[in-house]
């Protein structure tokens, strides 16, 4: 599995292709683009490479992880795949034009070119926030970013479902890397040594 990073939008989204080394298949994952000019260097990430992006996966409903959906639909028309409790953001902002297509579940495995990332619901940021685990990487959106979390005081967010995404998150393996909807990589190990709301610590500012 391969991982490509692009940050884009006025919010500095990560939008990530992760793509099968050995077929040439991927996903696209938070497209939050503001300006349609930024689309440029992904679709020639993905013509270069001769890659055939499959899915567009967006691990929340948020603008700036949503906004490209509609020009990648357009020019490589794909389906689009978030959680059914965040896929009103979407219908929303595009006019049902380009609806969600794929309801992604919590247990879900995402194929794609032999690869499979499953789909943990991770509430608390928003209600249909997930994240994607892989056997090495696990892509976290604005639930989990290095050395810190993503907010909770958003419409539908919830402090004590974060809590409980994030004891989840930290039930993986330490080795994992994290990949964030915003900011620098992690480990799960090293979120757990260093983020405070990780911590055992924490437990008592959540509750
Ligand atoms: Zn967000
Ligand atoms: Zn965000």
């Amino acid at each position: 599995m391969h991982v490509k990073m692009f940050t884009v939008g006025m919010l500095s989204t990560n939008c990530y292709i992760v793509s099968s080394k050995d077929t040439e298949e991927a996903i696209l994952i938070d497209p939050g683009l503001d300006f349609s000019s930024e689309a440029k260097p992904i679709l020639d990430y993905l013509a270069i490479g001769k890659i055939e992006a499959k899915f567009i996966v967006n691990t929340h409903g948020h603008d700036d992880h949503i906004k490209g959906n509609a020009l990648f639909q357009q020019k490589v028309n794909i389906p689009i795949c978030i959680h059914p409790l965040d896929a009103h953001f979407i219908e929303t902002a595009e006019k049902d034009k380009f609806p969600a297509n794929v309801a992604l579940e919590d247990g879900a495995a995402l194929s794609f070119g032999g690869e499979t990332l499953k789909i943990m619901h991770t509430p608390g940021h928003t209600p249909g926030s997930i994240c994607l685990v892989g056997e090495k990487i696990v892509f976290t959106g604005d639930t989990l970013f290095a050395g810190g979390i993503g907010r909770t005081d958003f419409p539908g967010g919830s402090m004590s479902d974060m809590a409980i995404s994030l004891q989840k998150l930290a039930s993986l393996p330490d080795y994992l890397l994290v990949y964030p909807g915003h900011g620098g990589t992690s480990m799960i190990g090293e979120e757990k040594r260093v983020n405070p709301f990780l911590t055992n610590q924490s437990k008592e500012w959540f509750f």
